[in-house]
């Protein structure tokens, strides 16, 4: 059951029910769901829900009506994420884990961990307990497969996940391996899920053979009611009577998961088809139908595999399966990041450098405006969002320190560049570090008793009202009110409480003000992106370096252009964008943007910048990322 506490409850109240909720055996959770304080209450204690809901400090006692309680989304209504090192499962970034399907020798999982790494997997899979279906076949390297799989993670960064096969197990895995794997046999191995519950580590429950998902979310319960919360679902197929492929995936658990749990669902395509040709298609419809991350059988020599050759990607197929849902992830508001680890890493020291042990990167607006998601999506959760009032403000908090990070759009896929951005870049001293895309999808969002016909006024920053252009034309007779974030405009019309005004903004700003969405995606064109850059005072010691921002001006005469440009060509260098600004105070003279593929700070490019200096009356290095 969950008790949901009264706004003004005290500590001695909340002392006294927890104490009568242990006397009774419950298993208790405390938590904070939506602004409201609850517990989680499970287990099954003589006294009925009037009993608690009389306790002082105790507004209402809602009962969970499903048979797993503690994975149950109805009482954790939010998505649980599960660390694992840097890595975050379950977040807004696809989590790759890749890797053969038993640890073979040093050398066999040091190459495919160094291939798979390079292609965007962030965890390192291969078994060592391997529990095959015929006593003959290869059983794995057991512990000697463990060491090799710790030695994978002190030579790539990669965390290593395995499969644990008996309890007895358990202290060896504590010692070497990052994530613990219950594989489909083992699923209603209730010792073994007891064991894995107690000892803590992060752990993927694959689904069972033949197991309804009832049966899966149970067996994720004794995990959890053992006091571990990090559960990762893993999908991999089920038995059916069909027999073209390995087992039958069964996709639509993935939505079906995603309403009864909290917990992050994951895809093995490799398992579940057996088959080569059909794991990358089945991957790319797992993230599009919402997974968290995939599981991928990878092997550079699959026709003398040990085992599972016959479903393993190459490397290569497997870095074709990255970049296709690397294209995929945004559409489902998600990113896959090739450079997580890295970024992960570069963040890492800069907090060791500046001594606070905490980083801040300031957005526009309030939490729930597209700055705040790339925020978030960018970082993930190592670095404080800083809500900021303006974008000069965003660069005047990077320039004096107060934060680490400023996070700016810079282009829209449909109306074009954010020009005040691009002035600020050249005003201020500051350095791009990185940079990442987002799908924008625009909801109009009303009060929750408000409709078409009762609106009269809409409020969104000039932007959104841009990129919603047709959809507004519709509705000729709204007054349109330019605001400076989409998040405040649901704030404000919050507060107004008014049926008559309505907000354009994103699904999180409704749910975190509790408005209503009345119409999904009114954005005039899907295919709605924008690049935001993240700013900082000093390059990342580490950072991924694969693209380059630059600003010059030239001489004011014929062919001026074309000997920068020339430079590009001659050096094989690949600009993906170009852009004039004019320049302030000087009527009819422009600064050139570019954004080139190549790291013009390196060594190798000294000679190219040289050039540039030359034929360029102004130049200034943006940075690269
Ligand atoms: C594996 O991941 O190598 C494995 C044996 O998977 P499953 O338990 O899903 O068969
Ligand atoms: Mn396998």
């Amino acid at each position: 059951m969950i008790l949901v506490l009264e706004k003004g409850i005290t500590q001695d109240q909340k002392n006294n029910i927890r104490s009568i909720l242990f006397k009774e055996g419950y298993i208790v959770r405390e938590m904070s769901e939506a602004g409201q304080n609850i517990i989680g209450a499970v287990g099954k204690g003589g006294k009925d829900t009037d009993f608690f809901e009389q306790l002082p400090g105790v507004a209402k006692v809602i009962p969970i009506s499903t048979s797993f309680k503690l994975v149950s989304r109805q009482l954790h209504t939010e998505d649980t994420q599960v660390q694992v090192g840097d890595v975050l499962v379950g977040g807004e970034r696809i989590t790759i884990i890749a890797g053969p399907c038993a640890v073979e020798s040093r050398d066999q999982a040091l190459t495919i961990a160094r291939e798979v790494k390079r292609y965007g997997a962030v965890l390192f899979r291969g078994g060592a307990f391997k529990p095959r279906t015929s006593p003959y076949s290869f059983q794995g390297l057991q512990e000697e497969g463990l060491k090799i799989l710790a030695e994978v993670r002190e030579a790539t960064g990669l965390g290593v996940v395995t499969e644990i096969t008996s309890p007895a197990q358990a202290d060896m895995m504590m010692k070497y391996i990052d994530v613990v794997q219950v594989g489909a046999r083992n699923m209603q191995n209730f010792e073994l899920l007891k064991c894995v519950g107690r000892i803590g580590k992060p752990v993927v429950l694959k689904r069972g053979l033949s197991s309804t998902i009832e049966e899966w979310l149970m067996s994720a319960e004794y995990i959890l009611s053992e006091g571990n919360d990090k559960v990762i679902l893993c999908e991999r197929g089920i038995r059916t009577f069909e027999p073209y492929t390995r087992n039958t995936l069964d996709l639509s658990a993935i939505p079906v998961l995603k309403t009864l749990t909290h917990l992050p669902v994951i895809i093995d395509p490799s398992h579940a088809t057996g088959i080569r040709e059909k794991v990358s298609p089945m991957a790319r419809a797992a993230i599009a139908a919402g997974a968290d991350g995939l599981m991928i059988e990878v092997h550079h020599d699959p026709d003398h595999a040990l085992s599972d050759g016959p479903q393993s990607l190459y490397p290569k197929q497997f870095g074709q399966l990255t970049r296709d849902i690397y294209v995929i992830a945004p559409v489902i508001g998600k990113q896959l990041d090739f450079d997580y680890l890295d970024k992960a890493k570069a963040v890492d020291h800069l907090s060791k450098t500046n001594g606070t042990g905490i980083q801040r990167a300031a957005f526009l607006g309030e939490i729930g405006t597209f700055s705040h998601k790339a925020c978030t999506q960018y970082f993930g959760n190592k670095v404080a969002a800083v809500p900021s009032p303006s974008f000069k403000s965003i660069f005047e908090s990077v320039k004096s320190g107060e934060v680490d990070f400023g996070v700016v759009p810079l282009e829209n896929s449909l109306t074009g560049s954010i020009h005040e951005n691009y002035d600020l870049l050249l005003e201020y001293d500051l350095r791009i570090v990185g940079e990442i895309t987002l799908r924008i999808i625009h909801h109009l969002i009303g009060q929750p008793d408000a409709g078409f016909n009762t609106i009269k006024r809409v409020l969104s920053p000039p932007m959104a009202f841009q990129q919603c252009r047709q959809f507004l034309e519709r509705h000729a007779g709204w007054d349109l009110v330019p605001v400076k974030d989409t998040a405040g405009a649901v704030k404000e019309i919050g507060e107004s409480a008014n049926p008559a005004d309505a907000a354009i903004a994103s699904k999180e700003a409704a749910e975190i003000h509790g408005m209503e969405v009345i119409e999904e995606g009114i954005e005039t064109n899907p295919r709605n992106y924008t690049r935001f850059v993240v700013i900082g005072i000093d390059r990342l010691e580490k950072g991924p370096r694969r693209k380059s921002s630059l600003i010059f001006s030239t001489g004011n005469q014929p062919g001026a252009l074309y000997d920068v440009l020339k430079i590009f060509a001659d050096n094989g260098i690949n600009l993906v964008k170009l852009e004039s600004r004019p320049i302030h105070d000087k009527p009819w003279e422009y600064m050139f943007y570019v954004d080139l593929e190549a790291e013009v700070e390196s060594e190798a490019f000294k000679p190219t910048l040289d050039l540039l200096d030359d034929k360029t009356d102004y130049l200034k290095v943006l940075g690269s990322y």
